[in-house]
């Protein structure tokens, strides 16, 4: 039988729920600590390796706390999570800005606090000089476009909004280098959600490629390549995770073939990655509302989209584990639904689970990253609390949930009274 690991039982649950009802998302602080420093292992022999965690995944600043404990830094792409990022200690060097269709006064936040600013367009050059100022050190996001024969690997990067061409990229850092901007970064990002470790591999090979070419044509020195995010996790049981040596190991075959062959060392190597960071870590616990069963059976749950918009927006899959019953057999087919008037407001479609009661406690897993976060109010439903299971078994509420009142803030009820 398929199954997948939970790092409480019922008991713990339940104990927790008398204090914080459900339903919550909980992040396991110990899993996310040591899978931290399992990553900083795994890279230990890539020069100046660093991980810039990307807040959008998990914003919460308990978390981004943790994070820079770790030596993580953070990679931001709005003044909230610059804002975060700021009030969890994070500052300079810690910071990556790597945003797009980016407001002007974002650029000045990001220039203020010190850290790497990240340019999608050539257009920005001009945009944040008069914003901001050029900063000391400026990176560009590079769009690999249609890619030369022999990169199967990576998608079809011309359809993405993001980065500048082969072209611009050139263009760009004359432009910088004629200012007198004497630093630069590069950074790339063409994957999602992807298991392969080939593909980090060679997305560090075309960067490495066109630092070589772009150093020698410009006379400039690269101080550091970020690969991005973008490493996928393994949602369903009998999927592998990525292995982060493996890829360390290829990046450093590539240096050593390219930027150490070329002089061009020390490049440090950054990557921004969210999902790989606390995705496995985090667990929506809710519980059975409803039973219900016309054509198919369904059991209602008490969260719904606004707690994980994963399964409905993307039709991905999270495992489930009803809490309790993890030694009894799947017989029972079900969709698992939220309480949206929207039919794709669904967990899982056609999940076979123990056989399920109202009251049961369902675990969804691998909420970790993109799940509380993407949450909306749509329908009036109110996103959850968010908890962190220290590492001595401790809780501590670390968002409560929203109120009707949160829901309400923004509405004037005295004005609607005169309005006619
Ligand atoms: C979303 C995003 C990331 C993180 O992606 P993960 O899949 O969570 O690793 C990193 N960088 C940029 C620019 C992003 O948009």
């Amino acid at each position: 039988m398929v199954s997948k690991d939970l790092p409480f039982t019922k008991e713990e649950i339940l104990k927790i729920t008398e204090k914080y009802p459900t339903p919550f998302h909980i992040y396991d602080e110990k899993a996310i600590r040591e899978n931290a420093r399992r990553m900083k292992s795994a890279f230990k022999d890539v020069p100046g390796f660093k991980e810039f965690f990307a807040v959008k995944a998990l914003p919460n600043p308990f978390i981004l706390k943790i994070l820079k404990e770790e030596g993580f830094g953070a990679d931001c792409s709005s003044l909230p999570e610059l804002i975060l990022a700021e009030k969890a200690g994070m500052t300079g060097d810690d910071i990556m800005f790597s945003s797009n269709d980016t407001p002007a006064e974002e650029f000045a936040k990001a220039k203020e606090l010190g850290g790497f600013i990240n340019l999608d367009d050539i257009s920005h050059i001009h945009y944040l000089e008069k914003a901001a100022g050029l900063p000391e050190i400026v990176c560009f996001r590079y769009n690999p476009g249609p890619l030369k024969e022999g990169n199967a690997i990576i998608g079809k990067p011309e359809e993405a909004k993001y980065g500048f061409t082969r072209e611009q990229m050139f263009e760009g850092y004359r432009v910088l280098r004629d200012k007198g901007v004497k630093r630069f970064g590069m950074h790339t990002m063409v994957a999602s959600n992807e298991l392969n470790s080939d593909y980090f591999v060679e997305t560090a090979r075309i960067l490495f490629e066109l630092i070589v070419e772009i150093s020698k044509e410009l006379g400039i020195q690269f101080e550091f390549v970020n690969l991005g995010g973008g490493i996928g996790i393994p949602y369903r049981p009998e999927q592998e995770p990525v292995s982060l040596e493996a890829v360390a190991k290829g990046v450093k075959e590539a240096y050593n073939a390219t930027i150490t062959a070329n002089g061009l060392a020390p490049l440090k190597v950054y990557l921004e990655c969210g999902r790989i960071i606390t995705g496995p870590y985090g667990y929506l616990v809710s519980q059975v509302r409803h039973l219900k069963s016309t054509y198919k059976d369904y059991v209602g749950m008490d969260s719904c989209m606004s707690n994980l918009m994963r399964p409905g927006m993307y039709g991905a899959y999270h495992h489930i584990t009803v809490l309790g019953k993890e030694n009894k057999p799947p017989v029972h087919k079900y969709d698992v639904t939220g309480s949206l008037c929207e039919n794709n407001d669904k967990f899982a479609i056609d999940r076979m689970l123990p056989e399920v009661e109202v009251g049961d406690i369902l675990v969804i897993h691998d909420t970790g990253a993109h799940g509380h976060a993407m949450g909306f109010n749509y329908n009036g439903k109110l996103r959850s609390a968010e908890l962190l299971l220290r590492e001595d078994g401790s809780v501590v509420q670390i968002r409560r949930a929203e109120t009707i009142e949160d829901y309400f803030a923004t509405l004037d009820f005295e004005q609607l009274k005169s309005f006619r």
